[in-house]
């Protein structure tokens, strides 16, 4: 391998010219927390620790251009970098008085990742950075403690060969084992220095001989191949999906973090751990957190170990009383204490925080704001409200608004029977529920075949990711609440049950073996992640429910929020969640979902079917009723909220019948030949449905079904506006390109409200408005507006028209063009700003010009998207219409969105 320090020939980056080195010590500290651009989150944190007084061992950060111009510019370093860090490292030298390479007293270094945004465990580390034959003797000397600078030593080659040389990890690992097997050791803290130092050796040896490159001894050459590495490792598959997942732009690279070492290996008064200012599952505030007594950070992050609670509180309720941090060594935990105050105090924000203890000295490794579930996201917010801390509108920008739907989702039946399999970490909440897959592959190839699974493995890492995406839940039989699992799954808002040590997991048979139960691949449990239990078999799930703290977050969010919120709902049933969930009236009642019970299915089948005015009449007479029962319980639901029922607009390809045994029955429950039915049916069929025989068309050919739903309408108000109700029916018009199309069916369906209106002797105030969903519509929106009083945009199909793209067939390729950057994200989800964007503003600005008053909204499943909701504010919009599930999450992204962008928005309807 080459290193990086020895490519000196001339390259002219950009970077060459700026500051790529940044130093950091207790009274040197050149960066801060602002920083994150250039020197990521976790550089830009030990700069700011560093600068407000909190114990960190000093450093220096290489800034994240350089590892876009060293990826850019063939794996080259800029020659200015060189000289930077070797003078850095002088001042780390000087600043601990420790000298790198030094065969008495040696610096060793750790040397990190850490990008802009937080992406745990995507990207590799190295510690104990410095050893070799000779440092390792000083380092011995200075601690006297030779087994731990020999067990140092092999971490390091076992790390640095993996990670740098690219060396398979495993090899090692089996030399480690056989020699415990030969010594007739159990545990590895059994090895003497001796042994481990046998260990090295071999080790090395074995690197010769697997990559055919001798491990490098040079201090300096082994600190740039891990700069190197790190650099590199920004693009490995695992860092590429995750940054795919997360929209983490590729340019903006990972810095390199490189600190001299402290040890929480160096014996008894020595420790590691990870700790959190409030718990990150539940919000509450109370110091929460984890540690191992004598050893490194890794060993509780990845799982090794089964780690320890920090307070004695935890401890207690974990029935381990004596084995927390306050209790082992009361003087550090106070210490911790009041560093853990401290940051939450100075970041106004919950703190992820790793430490270690270094013979009876504390120093801290990291803070960052902390990565939370939805519950703990609103529970903190609302209580730093009340403390003071941070004003509601800060509170509801640090809630992420698509969170929420991990408390709008079903979570497991109190009351349904269980039985117990197991019960371990409650480390991501909500139920879950599928096959046992014991591997990642498994659950991706499984979902892709709609099959629900668990991941089950006895830990995750990183290569999990995908798999971890694909299944319902996740189930790991090793690590801590902080564990990767723990921490990746919470971060997606998915299921998660970790450290289940009852469960006996064989990859080789593809089965676990737990509370007397040998499980096999297929088989079903589900997981309760919010009490860690899991369950065999499936069990029933209930509805969430919302608690007090969730309601007043929502309060605060209708406080700030300009545009109105409403539901797309077809049935009583959708309306009164909708309004559960705080929906301020229906945005979209698709009239034609309401045909598809099986009881409604026949009549509106005989009405498409029909060949002649009469017999579509006959049919829709049949229809007339029960339209009307359904609107008045919808309007009943809605208690006077506005309701938009929009006339029928189906594809017709949903509709008739697709087998022949359907047609066949059809035929005989309307009393039809089966033969001409079938003919009927073929004659019916479209090439390119989405583009047929749809929406307003179906009714410039037929009125008479406009004209039959418009009644429908009309009687149901009526109705109920004569028995002391007030409401205002919104009929929408869909799929209209031209405003003569508009013309015509607002007129039809004017004279036949007016007809009811006559017949009944009841007037009432009605509008009739359009949906906006065809480019021509966009770009004559001056003139369909003439003819309109309201616009709603169906952003569903002016996307698959604008992009042409089939929305029933696109997601055929809808994947590669995602994850290959083409698309930045699936268009049907967040909307195409540039294109369907452009279309949607351009025709809200004409429709305005033209009708000063028009009402604007938007029903499109764009509605309920927290991105999309931004714009849509921008663009000036009264309300925006989306799914009953999903209108929380609107009503928190319409205040953020009016927070970020007070001037603009819509509100005024
Ligand atoms: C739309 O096209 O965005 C819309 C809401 O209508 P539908 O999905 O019913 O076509
Ligand atoms: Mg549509």
């Amino acid at each position: 391998m080459e290193s990086l320090g020895k490519q000196k020939s001339g390259n002219t980056m950009a970077a060459m010219n700026n500051k790529s080195v940044y130093f950091f010590a207790a009274g040197e500290t050149e960066g801060n927390a602002k920083m994150k651009d250039i020197l990521g989150g976790k550089g830009a944190n030990l700069a700011e620790m560093t600068a407000i007084g909190v114990p960190v061992p000093p450093g220096f950060t290489i800034s994240t251009e350089i590892c876009a111009a060293y990826n850019q510019n063939n794996q080259k370093l800029p020659v200015p970098v060189a000289a930077a860090v070797e003078e850095a490292l002088a001042r780390v030298e000087k600043k601990i008085g420790k000298k790198f390479g030094d065969k008495e007293n040696p610096l060793l270094v750790s040397v990190r990742s850490g990008a802009r945004a937080s992406m745990p465990g995507m990207m590799d580390t190295i510690l104990n950075l410095g050893l070799n034959d000779d440092t390792v003797e000083g380092l011995a000397k200075k601690s006297g403690n030779p087994r731990f600078a020999w067990d140092s030593y092999r971490r390091f080659v076992q790390m640095y060969s993996d990670v740098v040389m690219g060396m398979n990890s495993s090899l090692l690992e089996v030399a480690l084992e056989d020699m415990k097997d030969e010594k007739g050791y159990k545990l590895d803290t059994e090895m003497t220095a001796d042994d481990l130092k046998a260990l090295t050796k071999k080790f090395k040896t074995q690197v010769l001989e697997s990559t055919g490159q001798k491990f490098p001894s040079d201090p300096k050459e082994q600190l740039w191949g891990a700069i190197g590495a790190v650099f590199r490792s920004w693009n490995t598959p695992r860092a590429i999906a995750y940054r795919g997942l997360h929209a983490i732009p590729e340019a903006w690279g990972t810095a390199v973090n490189v600190q001299s070492m402290v040890f929480g290996n160096m014996g008894d008064d020595s420790a590691t751990g990870v700790a959190f200012s409030r718990n990150p599952s539940t919000g509450e505030n109370m110091f929460y957190g984890e540690w191992l007594v004598n050893a490194q950070g890794e060993d509780v992050v990845a799982g090794i170990r089964t780690p320890n609670n920090i307070t004695a509180a935890e401890a207690k309720l974990a029935k381990m009383p004596g084995t927390s941090l306050e209790e082992k060594m009361p003087n550090l935990f106070k210490e911790l204490v009041e560093i853990y105050h401290k940051l939450e105090k100075h970041y106004k924000d919950m703190q992820d925080m790793e430490f270690t203890i270094e013979q009876g000295k504390l120093w801290m490794l990291q803070t960052r704001n902390g990565k939370r579930t939805a519950r703990a996201a609103l529970r903190i917010a609302c209580d730093m409200i009340d403390e003071g801390m941070i004003d509601e509108k800060t509170a509801l920008s640090r809630i992420e608004a698509k969170s929420l739907d991990q408390l709008l989702h079903p979570t497991l039946d109190p009351k349904a029977k269980k039985t117990l399999l197991a019960k371990a970490l409650p480390a991501s909440p909500g139920g879950a529920c599928g096959q046992i897959v014991f591997t990642s592959e498994e659950a991706v190839e499984l979902k892709e075949k709609g099959i629900k699974t668990i991941l089950t493995r006895v830990e995750t890492s990183p290569e999990d990711i995908l798999g971890m995406v694909a299944a319902q839940g996740i189930l790991t039989s090793r690590g801590g609440m902080t564990s990767h699992a723990a921490v990746v799954a919470r971060g997606m808002g998915k299921c998660c049950v970790a450290g289940a040590g009852d469960v006996q997991i064989d990859y080789v048979k593809k089965e676990m073996r737990v509370a007397g139960y040998v499980l096999r691949q297929g088989e079903i449990i589900t997981l309760d992640g919010s009490t860690g239990e899991v369950y065999l078999g499936e069990v029933k799930t209930v509805e969430p429910e919302l608690d007090a703290v969730f309601e007043r977050v929502m309060k605060l969010a209708d406080k700030y929020r300009t545009l109105k919120v409403r539901a797309n709902a077809d049935t009583p049933k959708d309306a009164t969640m909708a309004r559960s969930f705080g929906a301020e009236g229906i945005g979209l009642c698709r009239t034609e979902h309401m045909f598809f019970g099986a009881d409604r299915i026949t009549a509106m089948r005989e009405m498409i079917v029909a060949e002649s005015k009469a017999e579509r009449e006959d049919a829709l007479e049949k229809l007339l009723p029960m339209q009307r029962h359904d609107f008045i319980e919808l309007f009943k639901t809605m208690k006077g909220y506005p309701v938009t029922i929009r006339l029928l607009d189906p594809p017709l390809h949903e509709f008739v019948p697709h087998t022949d045994s359907e047609t066949k029955e059809l035929a005989g429950k309307i009393g039809v030949d089966y033969d001409k039915l079938r003919m009927r049916v073929k004659g019916l069929h479209e090439f390119n449905p989405m583009l047929g025989h749809r929406g307003c068309r179906l009714a410039i050919t037929y009125p008479e079904i406009y004209i039959m739903q418009t009644r429908a309408i009309a009687e149901a108000a009526a109705e109920l506006i004569k028995g002391g109700m007030t409401l205002t029916p919104e009929i929408m018009i869909p799929l209209v390109s031209i405003d003569v199309e508009l013309e015509r069916l607002r007129d039809l369906a004017d004279k036949e409200v007016k007809a009811v209106q006559k017949e009944t002797g009841v007037s009432f105030k009605y509008t009739i408005g359009t949906m906006i969903e065809l480019p021509r519509a966009c770009v004559t929106a001056d003139e369909i507006a003439a003819q309109a009083d309201f616009f709603s945009f169906g952003t569903n199909d002016l996307t698959q028209t604008t992009l042409g793209l089939s929305r029933d067939d696109a997601s055929r390729f809808l994947g590669t063009y995602v994850s290959e950057g083409i698309y930045k994200t699936d268009p049907f989800v967040t909307i195409d700003q540039d294109g369907v964007g452009k279309l949607v503003k351009t025709a809200v600005d004409l429709g305005r010009r033209a009708k000063k008053d028009l009402k604007v909204g938007i029903c499109g499943e764009h509605g309920g998207d927290p991105e999309s909701i931004v714009f849509f504010h921008g663009v000036g919009l009264d309300y925006v219409s989306c799914s009953p599930y999903r209108v929380p999450i609107a009503r928190l992204a319409a205040a953020q969105a009016a927070l970020a962008q007070p001037t603009v928005g819509g509100g005024t309807h």
